[in-house]
Formats: structure tokens, sequence, C-alpha cells
């Protein structure tokens, strides 16, 4: 078995990295106090080929590994990892969704304008009134000819105000249940779409985040993702891939919060003695430092498995079951490590403790990735 990274992965971690400490983390405190990323960090990020990091070189993407891929995304989280799930969103649910299975000419159409940021993608699933039972989305996809018409409401859409494209999941047979679910790709200037104010939210506030509503918004039969019927199982693999990159996320936040501990604790005097020569301080460094390992090396399992065609489903939901519920129990221990400081703006682990707390419910809750992991373990 061999743990290291290749040559590539190195030099995709290395640039992130570097593009994380120049022009990411110097500017994140101010992005979450502003609830929203600036255009030129985007632009920036699109010139360096972030929003096709999946696609094939035929569509001008990077055509990544997911492993690579994966090393590049825990940088950005660690910096910023609201600016981290608007590329992640775009690259693994959205560009992912077209690229593997959509038509030619969907790829052709949308794909080259994707990688290069030109359009970005929103993934359009949740609902007011379905989240974890997603087979039960009200959003419906009427056939009129060579039409589809759509009505419904979307809840929670990240990328909801930055979006060209949305990925939209609506019922086209309400009799066959998950089965009568189909995936559409929605052009943002479709007569009939509203999109709401962004939410205000806890954390991740650089993301935006957005209600979008559908009134009989008429799209081409050719939008169709896959054939119809099919949206739900493609919804599960998008989201299979994309809870790999939800562990990435929870690990970067992980260990930001983890090296600013470790900091603190050399600094702060307290008994005429650093914290860090204090056992019960050493201790909980450890601890951080332990479980930080143990998810990463579950998320590059999954990750690993995924570039070698094997099914992820258990693998990538034990990855951001581990990785999550290890940043939330991390970033906690951050902040108490920083005592009193640590609850206030001007010290980083506070920003990360509000950002982990949604790594345990996005792309599947903590509770969903259990459903996940012992349905597969009662098949098997
Ligand atoms: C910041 C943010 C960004 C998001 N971005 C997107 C996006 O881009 N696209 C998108 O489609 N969605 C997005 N979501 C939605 C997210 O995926 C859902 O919030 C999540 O799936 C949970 O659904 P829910 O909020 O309706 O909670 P519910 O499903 O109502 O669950 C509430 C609680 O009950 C538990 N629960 C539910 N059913 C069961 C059960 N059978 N057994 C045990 N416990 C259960 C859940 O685990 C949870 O703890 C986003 C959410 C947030 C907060």
């Amino acid at each position: 078995m061999d743990f290291n990274l290749t040559e590539d992965d190195l030099m995709i971690q290395e640039t992130a990295a570097d593009l994380a400490a120049k022009k990411i983390y110097p500017n994140a405190e101010k992005w979450d106090e502003e609830g929203k990323l600036p255009q030129d960090i985007l632009d920036e990020m699109a010139e360096l080929g972030y929003f096709g990091m999946l696609l094939p070189e035929k569509y001008d993407g990077l055509e990544l590994s997911t492993v690579t891929y994966n090393c590049a995304m825990e940088e950005l989280s660690a910096a910023c990892a609201g600016l981290m799930i608007t590329i992640s969103v775009h690259n693994s649910l959205c560009c992912e969704a077209i690229n593997k299975f959509g038509s030619e000419e969907l790829k052709d159409k949308y794909l080259p304008n994707m990688a290069a940021g030109k359009i970005i993608g929103a993934y359009c699933l949740t609902e007011p009134n379905a989240g974890t039972d997603a087979a039960s989305i009200k959003t419906s996809a009427v056939k009129k000819g060579d039409k589809y018409v759509l009505n419904g409401t979307k809840t929670f859409v990240t990328n909801g105000g930055l979006a060209g494209v949305f990925i939209v999941f609506a019922v086209t047979d309400p009799e066959k249940g998950s089965k009568g679910i189909s995936c559409f790709v929605v052009p943002k200037d479709t007569p009939g779409i509203d999109i709401g104010a962004p939410e205000k939210k806890m954390g991740m506030k650089a993301s935006d985040t957005r209600e979008v509503s559908f009134t009989d918004v008429e799209i081409d039969a050719m939008n169709i993702i896959g054939a119809e019927g099919s949206g739900f199982k493609t919804a599960v693999i998008l989201l299979n891939n994309g809870r790999i990159g939800v562990a990435f996320q929870a690990i970067g936040i992980a260990r930001a919060a983890f090296e600013e501990a470790l900091k603190y604790s050399k600094e702060r005097k307290q008994f005429g003695r650093s914290l860090s020569s204090f056992q019960a301080i050493q201790f909980k460094l450890a601890d951080m430092a332990a479980k930080i390992d143990a998810g990463r090396l579950l998320a590059f399992r999954a990750a690993w498995m995924k570039d070698n065609g094997v099914n992820v489903a258990k693998e990538s939901s034990m990855a951001k079951l581990v990785c999550s519920q290890a940043c939330n129990w991390v970033v906690n221990e951050a902040v108490q490590i920083h005592g009193g400081y640590g609850y206030m703006k001007e010290y980083a682990v506070e920003r990360y403790f509000r950002d982990a707390r949604v790594t345990e419910i996005y792309e599947g809750t903590t509770e969903a990735q259990k459903m996940v992991i012992s349905r597969q373990l009662l098949r098997d």
C-alpha cells in the first residue's frame, strides 16, 4: 500500500495552498462579514481552471482525478470553506451531472463555458418539504410537445444567485415514486425563474444560498439529463461523489482550526507557562490531530476507490460521516483552547466553528449517512 501522493497531486495541492495563502485566507474574514464573494476572486479562479477541474480536456477541463481534485479542495477549504463549496458544488454536482449523464449535445453546449467559469452551476434537489426524504420532491416537469414545463420551489440552493444554469430534479411521473424523477439543465435566463434573496446563515457566509422558484418554466426536451425517470439515481450517484468533497471540506476546516489552536497554545501563557506545556492541552492536540488524520484517510480511500471505478456509496458516506463529526469535534476543541478569545471574531477559529456545522447537514445529514451505510451493511 502506497500512501504517497503523486507528483501531480502534490503540484495541484501546492498551487492551491499558495493561492489560498496569498489571495484567499487574507480575505476570508472580510467575505464572511460581507456574506459574499467578490467577482474578482471568482474570475481569478476561473482563469486558473478551478471551474473545470473534473471535466475532460476536450471540454477545456483539467481532467483531474478525484484524489488530485480533493487535494486542492482541502486547501481551499482550510482558507475559506464558503469559497470551496461554491467551487465544489459547481464541479462535483453540476459539471459532473452533464458530463457523466448528459447527451453529447448538452455537453458541447454547456461544458466548455462551465469549465471556463463563464457559466456557474447550482444543484436544485432540496425543497421546503423534501430534504432527507428527497424522493418526495414535488417540483413537476410536464412534457408538452418538444418542451417540458417546470413548476415548483427549491430551497437552500448553493450558488443560487451566481448560477447560469440550474441542475433541477423534478417529477415527470408522479405514479412511479423515485423512479418518476428526472433531471434537467435549466438556463437561468428562462422566463418564470424567480431567485430569492441570499439566505442569512450561521456559517459558510461567503457562499451564496437562495430559494429558487420555477413557474411555468418552459425548457427544450433536449435539456433532460439522462433518460426520463433516471433523475433520482443520478442525484444519488452525484451525491456519492459530492460527499467525498464535503469530507475533504470538513478536513480542511478541522486542519485549519487545529493549526490555529496549536500555534495559540504555544503563544498563550497562564500560570507562567505556555498552554502547550499542560498535559490536558497536549492531549486535546493529540486527539485533534489523530481524528483529522483518521478522517483524511477515509476520505482518500473513498476518492481512490472512485478513481478506480469502485462503487463508493458506503465509503463516501463513511468518509463524510467521520470527517464532518471529527471536524465539529475539532473546531469545538480549538475554540476551547483559545478560551474567551476563541469566542471573538478576531480569531479565525470563531469562523471555523460556524462553518463546520453545516458539514453535518448538507449533501445528506449525519443521520442520512448512517442510513446509507447501514443499508449497504444489511444488504451485504
Ligand atoms: C448552507 C446549505 C447549503 C445547501 N445547499 C444545497 C444545494 O446546493 N442543493 C440542494 O439541493 N440542497 C442544499 N442544501 C440542503 C441540504 O442538503 C438539506 O438541508 C439536508 O439534506 C437536510 O434536509 P432538511 O434541511 O430538509 O432536513 P430534514 O430532512 O427535515 O431533517 C431534519 C432532521 O431530521 C433528521 N431525519 C430526517 N429523516 C430522518 C430519518 N428517517 N431517520 C432519522 N433522522 C431523520 C435529519 O437527519 C435532520 O437531523 C443546503 C443546505 C444548507 C444548510
